[in-house]
Parts: structure tokens; sequence; C-alpha cells
């Protein structure tokens, strides 16, 4: 898997070629090509790179056209039938796929509705409530804001203890640091996957296996792995986890997460927002809440099914694609990206604010400099799109099916001359 990663740090550009050639050789030779021309282009004029597919990922020509289909199509046709026809499986359905081409995970464990934020306050309380007379939480200071917030409401909601590990901005969490920060005590500890800010990659399966030992368990936001790195749920022996399907996988802005949990605690676990469609046989309207089996429990109200269609169009790519190749290509796009930066005068006084070390770097490479904060409205004003995330870096989002290596170099070079320009 390292094989193509490793031809782009030992290509020898400076003397052979030049970054541009680089990159127009491995576009001829990426084997994910052809996955460019099934998103929606942009107009070139506007848009000279877009790096921001990790914040929201581009549109798929499939999703433009389902959507069309279903509004003429199973919704107008069908009607309040298409509730029993399918819809009602649909949060099953597309969770499985999900499961099935990117989390490793065996089906009926994973389930689509919410929002992230929901759904980590949902399965947080689950959790919690799974491990009683337990009193302490565990999360990271450079946890994503939203993972921090609901950890801190539950905290005040419950009157809790957060024990915060303080991360390292551009390494990540050790498995250490939460060894020394779990005990008798801790009911939950909240990690991302793949860190928002470096795209530090933690060790899901050590850190686990900690939080375990001490009787506590885990969730996992996969909001930055999901479509890009491999996830191997099951086989990590994980609780609980929660991720985005707009990001990688493509499903339009605000389109729903996904909750996965373990089927070994489903039965015995209840989240807390009791909803007539996470009950027991829903529609006999009946008095009294109880929660339906499974995973089905997990939901509340009414399944987003419109919004569900991009993000099927979306993991049925990923599963076309396979999610091997994907990070294959994945790591190819950050290299190359690493290597680029480091041939920039020193001068210009950019530094590397991710991982050098492949085997713990995600889809995305966040670069730094004192004044990225002001540049990126120009970077933008130009149609070059990364993000910018305080205090000081500029992040590269590369989305693997949909990113070119040339689109990445454009967007660098242009990065470079706004960076020598001030
Ligand atoms: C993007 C992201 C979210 C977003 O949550 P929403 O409820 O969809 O706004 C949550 N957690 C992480 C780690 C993210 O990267």
């Amino acid at each position: 898997m390292a094989g193509w990663g490793a031809r782009v740090r030992t290509a020898n550009y400076h003397r052979k070629m030049t970054s541009l050639d680089l990159a127009r050789e491995l576009d001829a030779t990426d084997p994910l090509a052809e996955y460019n021309g099934r998103f929606v282009p942009a107009d070139e004029q506007s848009l000279l790179a877009y790096l921001d597919g990790n914040s929201l990922g581009r549109p798929l020509k499939a999703s433009a056209e389902r959507l069309q289909e279903f509004v003429t199509g199973q919704w107008a046709t069908r009607l309040i039938r298409g509730w029993t026809d399918e819809w009602m499986q649909w949060p099953h359905l597309i969770g499985d796929a999900i499961g099935s081409a990117a989390l490793g995970a065996a089906p009926g464990q994973v389930i689509v509705g919410d929002s992230t934020t929901v759904m980590l306050y949902k399965l947080a309380r689950a959790a919690i409530a799974a491990r009683p007379g337990r009193s302490e939480i565990v999360i990271d200071t450079d946890n994503f804001p939203t993972d921090r917030y609901i950890v801190e409401g539950i905290a005040d909601e419950l009157s809790m203890t957060i024990r915060w590990i303080e991360t390292d901005q551009s390494t990540g969490i050790s498995t250490e640091q939460v060894e020394a920060a779990v005990g008798p005590a801790t009911a939950l500890a909240l990690f991302s996957h793949v860190a928002y800010r470096s795209g530090f990659i933690a060790d899901m399966q050590a850190i686990t296996a900690s939080v375990h030992v001490a009787g506590g368990l885990v969730l996992w936001d996969l909001s930055h792995s999901v479509g890009s790195v491999p996830v191997l749920l099951d086989a990590c022996d994980v609780d609980f986890a929660v991720g985005c399907t707009y990001k990688y996988l493509n499903g339009g802005p605000g389109a729903p997460a996904f909750a996965y949990v373990r089927e070994r605690l489903q039965d015995g676990v209840s989240q807390p927002i009791w909803g007539w469609l996470g009950r027991r046989d829903s529609f006999e309207m009946a008095h009294g809440y109880e929660p339906a089996d499974g995973i089905r429990r997990f939901i509340s109200g009414t399944p987003p099914i419109i919004s569900m269609i991009p993000v099927r169009a979306g993991i049925e790519l990923v599963a076309e694609a396979g999610i091997d190749r994907i990070r294959e290509k994945s790591v190819a796009l950050t290299e190359f990206a690493l290597k680029v930066v480091d041939g920039w005068a020193p001068e210009l006084g950019v530094t590397i604010g991710s991982p050098r070390d492949s085997t713990v770097r995600g889809g995305h490479v966040t670069i730094c400099r004192s004044d990225f904060r002001e540049l990126t409205p120009a970077l933008w004003d130009e149609g070059v799109i990364p993000d910018f995330r305080a205090p000081d870096g500029i992040r590269l989002g590369l989305s693997p099916l949909s990113t070119t290596f040339v689109e990445l170099h454009r967007g660098l070079a242009a990065i470079e001359a706004a960076a020598a320009r001030r």
C-alpha cells in the first residue's frame, strides 16, 4: 500500500522534471483517474483548485440524476406508500452500505440519521447510561469543537467530570496519554480517529483497548476518516462511532450522519431521544415507549430520505473504487503536497502541521504560517479553495476520487505565489 506514496516521495523532479511534470505523470498513471469524471464539473474559470473536499465533498452526477428521478418518480407516484415500500429501511440499507464499504462493520450495526452533533449526543448518553456509577468523560483538548461542546453539555447535565487530555496540535492523541487518563471512574472516552486540524490518525485499536481495560466505553468520531482512511470498527472492538457523510462521502451540505453501535451492546443500551420511529412496532402508536430491537432504537424521528440519496450515491462510489485503493491515492496526494511544499524557499517560512509519516496521516495536510488567516480570502478570490484553521493553518483537503494531482499543483502554486507576495 505504501508503493505509490513512496514513488512520489522518491521521485527526483528537481533534476529530471518539474513538479508539474510529476503531477501530470501521476494523473496519467492514476488508476482512479476516471472517477473525477463522475463529479459535476465546476466552472474552471472560477475554480482553479478545490482543496476542501474534506469539509464539503463535491456533488456526483449520479446524485443530480437520482434526486430528480426521486421527486418525479418514487415521491410523486408512490407518495405515502413509499414508506412501506422501502423508505423505512433506508437508514439500515445505507448504514450497512457505509459499514461494509468504509467501516469494517458487519451488517446491522450502522444506521443513518440526524446530524453528527445530535448522534454524538445520543451515543455518548447511551454509553454513559451503560456505565452507571462512573462519573468521568475523557476527551482531548484538540478534538473537534462540536465533540467538546457536546461533552461539556452532558457533563453539565449529568454533573460529571471531564478529564481533558492535552493534545499536541501537530501530532495527536497517544495511547500512553489515554492510559494515563482513564481509570475506574471512566464511563466514556470520545476521540476523533483522524484529527480535523493535523490529519493525525489515532491508534484506534490500542486506544480502544486501553479504555476497555479501565472498564469504560469508547466513542470514535470518524468524520475525517470515513471514505478516505480504512476503518476496522469490528476488528478494533469499538463500542460506538459516528461520522459525517458530507465530507469524503460527498453526501451534500447537511447530509445526515451515521452511527455505529456494536451488536453486543445494542439491546442493553438506551439513547436519550425517545421518538416514535425508534419504538418497537412504531405504527401501533401504542402507549409508553419501548425501544425497538437492535440498531433501530437509535432512530428518533422521521428519517431524512431525500438527504440520503446523495449519501447512497457517494458510498456506492467508494464501494466501487475500493477503500484500499482510495487510501493509496490519498497517501500519494498528501505525499505530493508535502514534497512540493518542502521545495519552497525557506524564506517563505511555511511549516508543515501534519505528520510526515504517512501511516499516521489521514487525507489532509495542514501547512502553517502566521499570516495564513489574512492570506486565505485572497486565495478564495482567485478560485483556490483550501480552508483556514486557527491559529495559523491552511488545510489542504485532498479528496481521492475528485482531486487531481494537477489541480493540487495549481493550488499549491497559487499559495506559494501569494505567500511570496506578502
Ligand atoms: C465535520 C465534523 C463534525 C460536524 O458535525 P455536524 O453535526 O455535521 O455539524 C463533527 N465532528 C467532526 C470531527 C467533524 O469533522
